[in-house]
């Protein structure tokens, strides 16, 4: 940089050696070299000036290899939304990152960068219902199939035409865990890719690159942004694969990241490491609190010794998150009751908003899914789903008490 001000900016502290928190403050976020502008800022433009010599070309590129990388066009990369970008790629420890305008933006353009004619996915235990529906009723058109299958006998389900293995975890609404390690290690034997949804987990719980996995999806718009106020995906990954992530799935897909939404993208990132201890924190005295509730059949919350997944989610995440599932004897009209009763869990879908949220999810978030698949899947009529968010321990303990004695007493 010629400008007299940018010598003293210092650079961002990128280094994936400093601390998560360290990470999550200072990393993708330098000081605009221009002005000094402390705070990011929003380049909101569509386009950017091009080289008169070179036309086709960004001005006053290559010949530094340090400059930051230049952008043509906003569809396919900008300077606010590449903030965003290395932030994230920094909390997952990994090469890259391609920022999308909404997470599914980021799964379709992720699938689309991946598969051609031919290929198959196998998926292990529920997945979010709108990637469902992508595998299994849009992407068949195109020659490309899903297939289910079980992490015990996964080895055997590969077939020759497998090509990308995708699982979350832990998984929507019911918080089942997979084994990312050996989901990797399987796929490492047989040459196929990895994909995870890390969306209800994020990259402070854990990291699924460390477990062997390839590629990491999120909805940014849960808890990375953590305040309910804008969409946004991402995918994360290898710098090879991210290439064409970035200009096949963004630039031909067109699902770009606005860069005001970046900002404020970056702006809830940075206080993602002091969000999720208080999310699981409530969440943990919540579902404690359900497990004796009246009317209560059963509580989903990997924190509790009860859940099918507690011993891998103790080796696999640092801590057991913000998500619970509640599970009412009395069936739909018992979960609705409670939905109604509750007053500071807002009856809406989503989640990761730093205020609690909660729906049915079998009539909200899973009405699309089929009724078989959702009894599989433990995705009863009576299943209320709890986005715990950061309000006072006592207060939320409190309302879900009181709602669960009030639906039992009727
Ligand atoms: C919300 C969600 C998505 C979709 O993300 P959008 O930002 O709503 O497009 C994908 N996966 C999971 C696990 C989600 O919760």
């Amino acid at each position: 940089m010629d400008d007299e001000h940018s010598k003293d900016v210092k650079p961002a502290a990128s280094s994936t050696l400093r601390s998560f928190a360290t990470r999550a403050v200072r990393a993708g976020s330098a000081a605009d070299p221009l002005t000094g502008a402390h705070a990011p800022v929003i380049y909101q433009t569509a386009t950017f000036l091009l080289d008169d010599a070179n036309p086709g070309a960004p001005a006053r590129a290559a010949s530094d290899p340090e400059a930051p990388p230049r952008d043509t066009y906003s569809r396919a990369g900008n300077p606010t939304v590449r903030s965003a970008e290395a932030k994230l790629a920094a909390l997952e420890g990994t090469q890259a990152a391609v920022a999308f305008a909404s997470g599914m933006g980021a799964i379709t353009g992720m699938l689309l960068s991946v598969l051609r004619q031919g290929d198959e996915v196998l998926t292990l235990g529920p997945i979010y219902s709108d990637t469902r529906a992508v595998l299994w009723d849009m992407l068949p058109g195109f020659g490309i199939s899903a297939r289910r299958a079980e992490a015990e006998s996964l080895e055997s389900a590969m077939a020759p035409n497998t090509r990308l293995i995708y699982v979350e975890t832990p998984s929507n609404p019911t918080l089942s865990l997979i084994d990312l390690a050996a989901v990797a290690a399987v796929a490492r034997r047989h040459q196929v890719l990895t994909a995870v949804d890390n969306t209800f987990a994020t990259p402070f719980l854990s990291r699924p690159t460390e477990h062997g996995i390839d590629l990491v999806l999120h909805s940014a718009t849960k808890y990375l942004a953590g305040h309910g106020d804008l969409l946004a995906g991402f995918v994360a990954g290898d710098a090879e694969t991210l290439q064409r992530v970035r200009s096949v799935g963004l630039r031909l897909g067109g699902a770009s990241l606005e860069p005001h939404a970046a900002f404020l993208l970056l702006r809830g990132m940075r206080t993602l490491h002091l969000r999720m201890p208080a999310h699981c924190h409530n969440a943990m005295a919540v579902a404690t609190a359900l497990t004796t509730a009246p009317g209560v059949k059963r509580v989903h919350y990997p924190g509790l010794k009860a859940h099918t997944g507690h011993e891998l989610a103790k080796r696999q995440m640092s801590d057991f998150g913000g998500m619970v599932a509640v599970d009412f004897a009395g069936g739909y009209q018992a979960a609705v009751a409670f939905v109604e009763r509750l007053e500071l869990f807002d009856h809406a879908v989503s989640l990761g908003d730093v205020s609690s949220l909660a729906c049915v999810s079998a009539t909200t978030t899973h009405a699309s899914v089929p009724a078989q698949e959702r009894q599989r899947d433990g995705i009863t009529d009576g299943l209320v789903r709890l986005s715990v968010g950061v309000e006072g321990t006592d207060d939320l303990v409190a309302d879900v008490l009181n709602a669960a004695t009030a639906v039992a007493a009727t």
